[in-house]
């Protein structure tokens, strides 16, 4: 039975009380993305699995050991996906928007799931916040989209974060570094984990990424891509670092960086914080110059991030950034006997329908259990209709930080009389009160 009442390990809800974080950082991601151009795309939460053997590498960590595949009953292999980049690639194509004006500019909220040790910032079904650019070569648009993210995280008040840079060159440059890489790894064969070994031949990059203890050391030690690049892609390298520092965001250039996808080409990036634990890459992206072609596209530079939301929430905490306060009621209408509660239910409705949080009983509990619950869910104001207020088509409205009470007329403009009380008196400040509470 305890199945029936636990999460399945490495998930985790989002409850009520929490949820309101979540709705203001995910809606000043897409807000700032638009502000760069972007909109919002929505895929499917599966794929077929070869679009992600593909595009994400079948020697990858992800394709190799974190997918949740399946076959449904019609016999296909299907996969949750476990990024998003392989599936925006996907639906562009699918729907020519390639032929569209370049570049297509596209950025998305969305649940992954992969199949890895549960920890903190580690979870089965994480979320992702990604931008995708579809046709600019130019280093321009990759320094951009790194300035899209520093901004994104200095609206969230995240400042506690650097950005790390690498290039992965390009597959001309990277054919002579594979080879040197090749030697090298062989030369510690013995040391590398199975995996490893079995990469060494088809992709010694990935063992760059792998995290293995033993298989970091031996990486420690190996040449640098960095050092083996192309005058093509140093080049871009070097105008990025020029248009960063022209956006006047500091970075470092890491050399180790590599990326845990196969898809990546020139421009990597993460922005990683020291505060949140081991797993401190809260966004990572780059380029990836082949992808579109190698899932039968046209050829088409792009390039993207995406960052994990948990994560990002994680940091968010550990620098204080400010949250907007939670939603709470403006005003609880509590009732004593069936007339009043039908009036009750009847304010509420309109209340509601100018913008205000209104509750009235659903419990048919005692006033003053009314008035209990009125206090726990923090209510701003709240009234209580009886029969003496029917009667007198008036009631007392009470500010419940206070406790001040004034008069309310129950009629025709009750909702316009209850936003001027609240301007005349109730709030120090106004500002606050219009901030609050919409006319
Ligand atoms: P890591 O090296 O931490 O495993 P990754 O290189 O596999 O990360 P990406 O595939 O680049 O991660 O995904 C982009 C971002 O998504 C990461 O930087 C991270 O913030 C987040 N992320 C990835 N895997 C998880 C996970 N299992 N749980 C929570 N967030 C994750
Ligand atoms: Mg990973």
């Amino acid at each position: 039975m305890a199945l029936l009442t636990k999460a399945p390990r490495g998930t985790q809800d989002v409850l009520p009380g929490d949820s309101s974080k979540w709705q203001y950082v995910e809606s000043t991601l897409l807000e700032t993305a638009k502000l760069f151009g972007f909109q919002e795309i929505r895929i499917p939460t599966f794929e077929h699995t070869e679009l992600f053997n593909r595009s994400v590498g079948d020697t990858t960590d992800v394709v190799q050991k974190e997918m949740y595949t399946f076959e449904d009953k019609g016999h296909r292999s299907i996969t949750l996906r476990p990024e998003g980049t392989a599936g925006v690639v996907r639906s562009v194509l699918e729907h020519g928007l390639l032929n569209e004006a370049l570049p297509v500019k596209a950025c998305y909220v969305l649940s992954c799931f992969r199949y890895e040790k549960p920890q903190a910032g580690r979870l089965r079904e994480f979320h992702q916040f990604g931008a995708e650019v579809f046709g600019p070569a130019d280093a321009t648009a990759d320094a951009q989209l790194i300035t899209m993210v520093h901004e994104i995280l200095e609206t969230l008040g995240v400042w506690d974060i650097s950005l790390e840079i690498n290039s992965i060159g390009c597959p001309k440059c990277r054919g002579a570094y594979n080879q040197l890489l090749k030697e090298y790894f062989h030369a510690h064969y013995d040391e590398l984990c199975p995996t490893c070994q079995e990469r060494l031949e088809k992709n010694p990059m990935r063992i760059l990424d792998c995290k293995n203890p033993a298989c970091a050391e031996v990486a420690k030690g190996a040449p640098k891509i960095l050092d083996h690049i192309c005058p093509e892609c140093a080049e871009h390298f070097q105008k990025l670092q020029e248009y960063l520092t022209l956006a006047g965001i500091e970075f470092t250039v890491n050399p180790w960086i590599v990326r845990g996808l196969d898809y990546y080409t020139r421009t990597v990036f993460e922005f990683v914080s020291n505060n949140i634990g081991a797993q401190g890459t809260v966004c990572g992206g780059g380029r990836y110059d082949g992808l579109v072609k190698e899932l039968g596209g046209p050829e088409t530079p792009a390039l993207g991030f995406a960052m994990g939301l948990e994560r990002l929430l994680l940091v968010m905490e550990q620098c204080g950034s400010e949250f907007p306060p939670k939603s709470t009621c403006d005003l609880y209408i509590a009732s004593r006997g069936g007339e009043a509660a039908k009036l009750a239910f009847q304010l509420t409705s309109r209340l509601v329908k100018e913008g205000y949080v209104a509750e009235c009983d659903l419990m048919n509990r005692s006033l003053k259990a009314q008035m209990k619950y009125a206090d726990k869910i923090g209510a701003k104001f709240s009234m209580v209709l009886g029969e003496d207020e029917i009667a007198s088509g008036t009631a007392k409205l009470k500010n419940m930080h206070t406790g001040e009470t004034f008069d309310l007329l129950l009629g025709d403009s009750f909702v316009e009389d209850f936003y001027s009380r609240i301007l005349e008196t109730v709030y120090e400040d106004l500002e606050d009160a219009s901030n609050h509470l919409k006319p």
